[in-house]
């Protein structure tokens, strides 16, 4: 776990444990002979990964951002995926005295099942919102997508992390931009599917950004290094090159939602376009 500040805002970068993606399949068109120079795949192909949910405190009320790693489907998934049986954020977030019941809101930037995994667990043999007192916040666009999917993007849509929550009524859907505390907003950031969402924390002149998929690590950050998981490459490429050159000027820290080894960085413009360099937060 790390923790920052950006201004008034307390951050913490939490840590909800690896799992391993097919390495072809992350860097999208660009060849294994530039990608393989930067992470190393496993035997089957497959690089490593991480989620890293995003808490935040803005005067008395407590913001998740991504609840994590789906690991109720079982064994043979969790097999695939290269995921343990638990998830450590309740544990992360109980090291710092709080309960699921403290969260006032979630934020879920889309509803893929390594993104919004913990939306609920089973409770006495009923699966519940994991954050009974929290409001998720979704963008309509993304919830419709979710409840209708098509082969491409079925396996990434679970029903069990978006009906529960709509039957007991706890999504509060969004169409756009929303500023949802003091200094917490969220920005529409469509390519990855088109109802995702990423956050934007300003307070007192510092800005940081959590990327959601549009950059999935630190070396996503290069224009043309889009996923093939991608529903809309070409919407993605849209999104960076209206986002870039703003986050480049205003010096944003980047929270990027996969990355294994740097939780932080920031972008820069060099002769081949745009990268990301690490930034390196405080261990809490
Ligand atoms: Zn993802």
């Amino acid at each position: 776990m790390h923790r920052l500040r950006v201004g008034k805002l307390e951050v913490y970068l939490l840590h909800d444990g690896e799992f391993w993606l097919d390495g072809g399949a992350m860097f999208g068109v660009v060849p294994k002979a530039l990608w393989g120079r930067l992470t190393t795949p496993d035997a089957e192909n497959r690089i490593r990964l991480c989620l890293r949910p995003m808490l935040v405190r803005s005067g008395k009320r407590w913001v998740l951002v991504e609840t994590g790693l789906d690991r109720k489907p079982g064994e043979k998934f969790r097999r695939i995926y290269g995921l343990g049986d638990a998830s450590p954020v309740l544990d992360q977030l109980s090291r710092l005295g709080l309960d699921p019941r403290d969260i006032d809101l979630v934020v879920n930037t889309h509803l893929h099942f390594d993104h919004a995994g913990l939306n609920t667990r089973w409770e006495g043999g009923k699966l519940l919102p994991t954050f009974p007192r929290a409001r998720y916040l979704v963008q309509r666009r993304e919830l419709e997508d979710a409840r209708s999917p098509h082969e491409r993007n079925r396996a990434s849509y679970l029903p069990e992390n978006v009906e529960p929550l709509l039957d007991s009524g706890h999504f509060e859907l969004l169409e756009g931009e929303a500023e949802i505390l003091p200094g917490v907003r969220l920005i529409p950031l469509p390519g990855h599917t088109l109802g995702q969402q990423g956050v934007v924390l300003e307070c007192e002149g510092e800005r940081l950004i959590y990327t959601a998929d549009l950059i999935p690590t630190l070396l996503h950050a290069p224009l043309p290094y889009i996923m093939a998981y991608d529903l809309h490459p070409l919407t993605t490429l849209e999104t960076r090159k209206r986002y870039y050159p703003v986050w480049l000027q205003e010096n944003c820290l980047l929270v990027t939602p996969h990355d294994p080894q740097h939780p932080l960085g920031r972008l820069q413009v060099g002769e081949k376009g745009y990268h990301a360099v690490p930034v390196i937060p405080d261990r809490f």
